[in-house]
């Protein structure tokens, strides 16, 4: 693997660490202390400088507006914009849309692509992916309630669905719900485009998720299904295929994640060590910095989070030379490794801060608030463990070992 980053990607992650420092951290404060919903003018304005900038999209397809950056190169980017909650949004390269992005450039019929890809490309709407049910385990997805069942032309799906990310404000919903329930566990659901203004897509509410309902992109929606009907072509792909493509979804966009969490680490490393140079602990001047305790934490959070991005990067090379399929322990590994490493970080960073660490006057307390479902989310710690060893011990049956 080679460790050299190209020029012209160096280039761009200059322009976006600027943009990032210049024109996103100094909004953050404004971001703590009111609605994301309230925000959304001066985003837009934002939003209209990065399209001048012709840094719009940049890992999606260029034929519909993106930059087109490979995966590789868009680590780099997820990297640079994680250090601050708004940058993936103001780069219009935000989940749960990017994901979305994806399966629609890849499955979506030429139809789907004009009405929904197009204008979710070029940030005029927002998108939510909703699979996972208020009272049935997440972690084991083939246990699903919600059906679509074909009536004429439609089919009319119920359901109740919750952590929609983002349905608040969404125009429509990837909706994975049973179409085929006598096939074989992992080809009964399919994916289905529903317009969220349908008839029976009803928001329930936004989930406070640590105390926190949230506003319009930045929410998680609670869906009710109530005999909501939407055309068969709004089939995404295959019919029975929905656990396919959902795979197809999860294995970039977990490089993805993992690069935009090592921003946050980033964010809250910079943030740490800033706070121990200057924090003045006695009368004659000497700094929380000369405290040992607080330089081993600076080691060892420098230490993680350099294992974490090489562990990141190095999946993200072998996705690109073998495949998603090839790679799947790789990206297991950095899923609950970089995630314990984030949590690890920007929990030091808060102590180093003390009182001030838990205040909204800082960042920090946002990122130890919604970062800590990282854990959760795109499999669970436990799932992606157990998933990796049994592949490991696979390896070792009826092995003799000396
Ligand atoms: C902030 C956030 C955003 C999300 N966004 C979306 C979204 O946009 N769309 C969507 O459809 N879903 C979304 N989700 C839902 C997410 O995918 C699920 O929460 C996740 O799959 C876990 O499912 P569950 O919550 O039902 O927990 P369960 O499946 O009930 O699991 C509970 C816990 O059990 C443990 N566990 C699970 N399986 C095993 C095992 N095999 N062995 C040992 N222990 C195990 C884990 O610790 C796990 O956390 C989001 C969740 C969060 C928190």
């Amino acid at each position: 693997m080679d460790f050299e980053i190209p020029e012209k990607t160096r280039l761009i992650i200059g322009m976006i660490d600027e943009f990032v420092d210049k024109e996103l951290i100094p909004l953050e404060p404004e971001f703590l202390n009111t609605s994301f919903r309230d925000l959304l003018p001066v985003l837009e304005e934002k939003r209209a400088m990065v399209k001048r900038m012709e840094l719009w999209a940049p890992n999606h397809p260029r034929e519909y507006g993106g930059m087109g950056l490979g995966l590789m190169d868009h680590a780099f980017v997820s990297e640079s914009l994680g250090r601050t909650p708004l940058g993936h949004y103001v780069f219009g390269c935000q989940a749960p849309d990017a994901g979305n992005i994806e399966i629609l450039y890849l499955y979506g019929t030429d139809e789907q692509k004009e009405k929904y890809l197009r204008p979710l490309v070029e940030g005029k709407i927002r998108s939510c992916f909703s699979m996972t049910e208020v009272e049935l385990p997440g972690s084991n997805p083939v246990m699903m309630d919600t059906t679509a069942v074909k009536d004429g032309n439609d089919y009319v799906i119920n359901g109740q669905k919750w952590y929609t990310s983002s349905s608040d404000g969404a125009e429509f919903a990837i909706v994975m719900a049973k179409t085929n329930p006598e096939a074989p566990p992992y080809l009964q659901a399919s994916m289905i485009i529903v317009p969220c203004n349908t008839p029976g897509f009803n928001q329930v509410r936004n989930i406070p998720v640590m105390g926190e309902p949230g506003t319009d992109y930045f929410g998680h929606g609670e869906i009710l299904y109530q005999s909501c009907r939407v055309p068969q072509k709004n089939l995404l792909g295959s019919e029975g295929h929905g656990f396919v493509i959902a795979q197809e979804r999860l294995g970039p966009g977990r490089i993805h994640h993992c690069m935009r969490w090592l921003g946050i680490c980033k964010r809250s490393f910079d943030l740490m060590c800033s706070r121990a140079s200057e924090r003045i602990m006695t009368p004659d001047g000497k700094t929380l910095a000369t405290k040992q305790i607080i330089q081993a934490w600076i080691a060892e959070c420098a230490a993680d989070i350099q294992a974490a991005r090489l562990m990141t990067l190095n999946a993200a090379w072998k996705i690109g030379k073998l495949g998603v399929k090839e790679a799947r322990e790789d990206i297991s590994l950095i899923k609950f490794f970089v995630a314990g490493v984030m949590q690890n970080v920007v929990d030091k960073a808060l102590q180093v801060h003390g009182g001030l660490g838990m205040t909204d006057d800082i960042i920090i307390p946002f990122f130890y608030r919604h970062e800590r479902a990282s854990r959760i989310y795109d499999g669970a710690d436990e799932v992606h463990k157990m998933s990796v060893a049994r592949r490991i011990l696979k390896g070792y049956a009826g092995r003799e070992v000396k």
